[in-house]
């Protein structure tokens, strides 16, 4: 049997047909349930067991996609996505990912594709423009903000240890007496954590640094920390402040922690994940008073900067402590240029790499910084009036206040004080919301309490989206009574 390919006239009526689908999908998005409500194993029971032994047309392929997939799917795009954080993408992006996808390069060299690695560094530096980011700091698109983490902490780890610890190995570290720690806040996403695991520390080398009532570090309890950990012979490593933590939007305060760091000589990493976004505004950089000190930054476009999942900017000061940490060399890797350009293969844990600056270069051209300031500007703005509306009601109260455009709630009928009960109806308020599909929210535990998070994120939310969000949460909270 010979190979049979699609012809490029069969390519080219079909992307026209799929391009036709996507903005009527973009048109029509309201239509859809916004959380799928699908249950488990459904979309798996309506695809066979057995793959296909003849090839079959795309026509057949893409009406599957659309009885059996689209049902399973979560519309993330949908006006009504409060949940999480948003992953906000947009027509440029996608008509850049089109790009890529049908250049489908390998960008792990620059020879593998000089104009993917040298549109990186130039976007990356144009955002860290945009950011209000300090001079001095060289980037690099990393898959996820999980990935960043994970780097600056092997980063610290190969400080920590005089850049032994890739050479002879943890367990070799061990024996010679070197245990190090890491340092985060109790609001810290949990993929520092992780990071830790991988890299060789070990959870029980994480310390979790208490916060204040804004939810953000407190820089005496971390001095706390460090110093205990040193006088028990452990190394402090690394720190990873958080600006904008996930569970309620918690601000780390950087200058008190960069000086510790410096005195210490401790690696300090900033996850900025989601709030990052937001320093498009000027008005919101004191979140980043102090950024001089941090040794590495990341934030993600892929989150509320309209560009699509991948796209994670990672910011480092000392771009050889990165490559050092990451780099070999195997012959079938290096090329004419190698030493010469830079090689994103050695700056982090993949060695193939999509073309992800180039949808990043289309948002940046298409939107300008006037308009990512305007949609971030609204978002903000639209989350303190509806936490403001949400605090003066008598049956609700405040969780965690506006932080940027996230806050959470809680329903608190007049009259009801019992904890476990307020627990067990907001989980019922808001499995009844995701159920209905109007909307789509998420929940964290609050000091203890179950509570509703609301982020506002998505490109298509309109201030009236959110007013109908807040009736509709109203209105089922009153039919689900006390
Ligand atoms: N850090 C923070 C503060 C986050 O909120 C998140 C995700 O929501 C992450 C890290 C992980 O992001 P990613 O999916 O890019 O790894």
């Amino acid at each position: 049997m010979a190979f049979e390919d699609m012809e490029i006239e069969e390519f080219r009526r079909q992307a026209h047909v799929f391009a036709d689908w996507m903005a009527d999908y973009l048109a029509g998005i309201e239509g859809y349930p916004v959380r799928a409500q699908v249950a488990p194993g459904e979309v798996a029971a309506g695809l066979p067991a057995e793959p296909p032994l003849r090839g079959e047309p795309i026509e057949a392929i893409f009406k599957d996609f659309q009885d059996l997939v689209l049902p399973g799917i979560t519309h993330w795009q949908h006006p009504s996505f409060f949940a999480y954080f948003p992953a906000n993408a947009s027509p440029p992006s996608v008509l850049a990912e089109m790009l890529t996808a049908t250049l489908a390069a390998q960008c792990m060299l620059w020879q593998t594709s000089p104009a993917a690695t040298e549109m990186e560094g130039r976007v990356l530096d144009w955002l860290r423009r945009l950011l209000g980011l300090p001079e001095g700091l060289q980037g690099v698109i990393q898959p996820s903000a999980s990935d960043a983490a994970l780097a600056a902490l092997l980063v610290a780890r190969e400080r920590a240890s005089g850049w032994r610890g890739n050479e002879a190995g943890l367990a070799e570290l061990g024996a010679e007496g070197l245990r190090l720690a890491v340092y985060v806040s109790e609001e810290a996403h949990s993929s520092i954590e992780k990071g830790a695991k991988i890299a060789g520390y070990g959870r029980a080398a994480v310390r979790k640094i208490a916060c204040d009532e804004a939810f953000a570090m407190q820089p005496e309890a971390l001095a706390g920390a460090v110093a205990a950990d040193r006088a028990a012979g452990i190394t402090p490593a690394c720190v990873v402040a958080t600006l904008g933590s996930t569970g309620s939007g918690g601000v780390d305060p950087l200058a008190p922690i960069g000086a510790l760091c410096r005195r210490e000589g401790i690696h300090l990493h900033v996850d900025a994940a989601w709030a990052g976004a937001a320093l498009v505004l000027p008005e919101q950089r004191w979140m980043i008073e102090g950024i001089e000190a941090a040794d590495s930054i990341a934030t993600n476009p892929h989150k509320w900067l309209l560009t699509n999942f991948d796209c994670t900017a990672h910011w480092v000061r000392d771009a050889e402590a990165l490559k050092r940490s990451f780099a070999i060399n195997p012959a079938y890797l290096t090329s004419a240029e190698t030493g010469e350009v830079v090689d994103y293969r050695d700056w982090g844990v993949p060695l193939g790499r999509r073309f992800r600056a180039l949808k990043l270069w289309f948002v940046l051209r298409y939107y300008g910084a006037e308009g990512l300031r305007a949609m971030i500007a609204d978002h903000i703005a639209w989350t303190a009036e509806l936490a403001a509306e949400v605090a003066a009601h008598p049956d609700f109260e405040i969780t965690s206040p506006p932080a940027l455009a996230l806050f959470s709630f809680r329903y608190r009928p007049r009259g009801l004080d019992d904890e476990a009960r307020l627990d067990a109806l907001n989980e019922a308020l808001l499995t009844r919301l995701n159920d209905s599909g109007r909307l789509y929210l998420t929940q964290n535990r609050v000091r203890g309490r179950y509570a509703i998070r609301f982020s506002i994120g998505a490109r298509t939310t309109t201030r009236d989206h959110v007013v109908a969000a807040w009736q509709t949460v109203r209105e089922t909270a009153a039919a689900l009574g006390a």
